[in-house]
């Protein structure tokens, strides 16, 4: 956990505002979140990320604190997002800057649960974690 303003951000909460809780590398462990610092991680993508750098160096808790968001480093990011998975970046970052980081947790969680089983959905697939259903 790392302390920004009045509330904490759980490791989880992607300074570009991706939120890692819905990602497979994050539910197996493989990688302990955009904010982990931890160094004894399998994913190792992170530590060169030049977004997360940015927001460090800036001293930020996430890009919608930024002036100049949305910027050109974030460019390629947010339309393969949009693109390839249909996530808008940029609005979920702007919802963390709106809600802080405890209610957009709730919000993401809501929004990627399966009509099914009430499970996660993996937002990549669009498939339930839980129950495996393809969801539209
Ligand atoms: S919006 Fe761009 S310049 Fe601002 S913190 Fe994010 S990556 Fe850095
Ligand atoms: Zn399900």
């Amino acid at each position: 956990m790392s302390e920004m303003g009045s509330e904490r951000y759980p490791d989880s909460v992607g300074m570009c505002g991706v939120d890692c809780a819905l990602a497979p590398c994050y539910r197996t462990g493989t990688c302990l979140g955009c904010r982990s610092g931890n160094h004894d991680q399998k994913r190792i993508s992170k530590w060169k990320c030049r977004i997360r750098i940015c927001v460090l160096s800036k001293n930020l808790g996430h890009c919608g604190e930024c002036d100049e968001f949305p910027c050109k480093i974030r460019r390629r990011l947010d339309k393969n997002y949009r693109e390839k998975y249909g996530i808008d970046l940029l609005a979920n970052t702007r919802a963390l800057a709106d809600l802080g980081p405890v209610r957009w947790c709730l919000c993401q969680q809501s929004e990627n649960r399966c009509r099914d089983c009430g499970g996660t959905v993996d937002p990549y697939k669009h498939t339930c974690y839980e129950c495996g259903k393809l969801l539209g």
